[in-house]
């Protein structure tokens, strides 16, 4: 895969700070909320401290920045030219680090979302969100249906 970055690429890859309220994670919140959703943000109790927690849905939403998270495939997520190894190390830790947080937290019972900030981005929003709300309304249906029994 070619790994040559248009300067728009690459100064969007190392303005990416790892942090909270990020701009995709604003951008699901308010969809979330404006949908009459409730939740809690960044909890420190749980694994991997999800930046979006549903309780009453026993779910958890990561937004990852695709750099960071070293998103497969994916044009945002190209390692830079310069200290290669160093950035493989940082980004292939960070990987490991959600698999382990997304385990302890599904050992746990949480549902967890994972979604990426280029699904986020203008043609995929309004399909990447309502996903989002299809997945919540079937967790809830699911409970619904096992407390009726
Ligand atoms: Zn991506």
């Amino acid at each position: 895969m070619a790994d040559v970055h248009d300067k728009e690429t690459r100064s969007y890859n190392m303005s990416r700070i790892k942090g909270k309220d990020t701009k995709p994670e604003l951008l699901v919140r308010k969809f979330l909320f404006a949908n009459g959703f409730r939740y809690k943000l960044h909890d420190k109790n749980l694994p991997g401290k999800p930046d979006i927690v549903l309780p009453k849905y026993k779910t958890v939403i990561f937004v990852q920045g695709c750099f960071w998270h070293g998103h497969d495939n994916c044009k945002y997520a190209s390692v830079p030219k310069t200290r290669t190894e160093w950035w493989l190390n940082k980004i292939n830790g960070n990987k490991q680090k959600d698999i382990i947080n997304i385990r302890k937290l599904s050992l746990a019972g949480w549902k967890v979302i994972c979604i990426f900030e280029c699904s986020l981005k203008k043609n995929n929003k309004d399909k990447s969100l309502t996903n989002i709300i299809n997945r919540l309304n079937k967790i809830s249906n699911v409970k619904r249906n096992k407390k009726l029994k």
